[in-house]
């Protein structure tokens, strides 16, 4: 077992630390000293990396946020990718996260292929819960001890993180490389522990483990446009209800979560002329002041998102998004 897995709780190390001690405690998680028996801690790691905007102001973010986040996870991987989670040793032993999702799967009658996503409201929150209380013991005290006590303080009781705001900054500033590490030592465990047979394009599984939907997309599109005048954010042109697209303002491969303050109704052409790359700063200013709008008839917590989207767009330029698009000028109307 992992160090750490059985605290009740603890508190990250409250002293000024070095980037050098900060990337070092990233080296150790990384390194084969750190001894784990399932894949846990990159799970668990990828929920918080997934949750880091989610953050309240005291950046504290709560166990269901972020066991939602693992359950998807875990769901697409061992249900819909038949990926093993842990070495099945010579006893065949599943690890008790295996285990609840298999025992989900049977008592709603699921096919294996069914991604997350697709599965009911309903069933989400049975699994969701189920992994939470199943694997809360195991994770949160062993990442905590693995990253030398500095990313968070928890309490199991509670069920919450706090991350220590020297980390918090840090984690924002190189997001996207230790997301990849992660990945790629997540991927050599699980070369370990899997047969060849469901290995093909492992790293892609693993990146594709969080997926958005597009009923939530509706979802958004749907208060955006009941909210404002229906026009693309971008160029101004009239969009309409059939013909509209939902565009992730930063773009989703960075944030990887979906959140109605990143939103904009957007026309299909900017939409997919925009992809993957930040907007032209003007239009930062343009989406503080709509949601601004968003705030005043709250739609959006104030608490939760004022001021976020200018640090966020900061943070993706520092993590290599640095194509700035701008629609064609004979586009906008203004
Ligand atoms: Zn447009």
């Amino acid at each position: 077992m992992a160090a750490g897995f059985d605290l009740p709780s603890g508190l990250y190390v409250d002293r000024s630390l070095s980037d050098d001690e900060m990337w070092s405690a990233f080296a150790y998680l990384f390194s084969t000293k750190s001894v784990n028996d399932t894949s846990y801690k990159f799970g668990f790691l990828k929920a918080i990396l997934d949750n880091l905007y989610n953050v309240d102001d005291d950046l504290t973010l709560t166990f269901n946020q972020l066991f939602s986040k693992f359950a998807e996870i875990y769901w697409n991987l061992v249900l819909k990718h038949h990926l093993l989670q842990k070495n099945p040793g010579k006893t065949n032993r599943r690890s008790k996260l295996e285990t609840v999702l298999y025992a989900a799967k049977e008592r709603y009658q699921i096919e294996d292929s069914i991604p997350f996503e697709s599965i009911s409201p309903e069933m989400k929150i049975y699994v969701c819960h189920n992994v939470k209380q199943n694997c809360k013991q195991n994770v949160v005290g062993a990442l905590y001890a693995d990253l030398q006590k500095y990313f968070y303080s928890f309490d199991k009781a509670g069920e919450w993180i706090k991350i220590n705001p020297q980390m918090y900054e840090f984690v924002c500033k190189h997001k996207v490389a230790i997301e990849k590490i992660n990945y790629y030592e997540w991927a050599k465990f699980l070369e370990k522990v899997n047969e060849d047979r469901v290995l093909d394009h492992l790293l892609s599984k693993l990146d594709e483990t969080t997926l958005h939907t597009r009923s939530s997309l509706a979802y958004y599109r749907d208060i955006l446009f009941n909210e404002f005048e229906n026009k693309c954010f971008y160029c101004g042109k009239p969009v309409f209800r059939g013909s509209v697209d939902v565009d992730h303002f930063i773009p989703w491969s960075f944030i990887k979560d979906d959140n109605l303050w990143n939103f904009v109704l957007s026309c299909p052409d900017c939409n997919s002329r925009k992809s993957d790359k930040l907007a032209d700063e003007i239009f930062l200013d343009r989406l503080e002041e709509r949601n601004n709008v968003l705030i005043e008839c709250r739609k959006i917590d104030p608490m939760k998102q004022l001021n976020k989207v200018r640090r966020i767009y900061d943070w993706a330029k520092k993590n290599g998004y640095n194509e700035i698009w701008t629609p064609e000028k004979r586009l906008i109307h203004g």
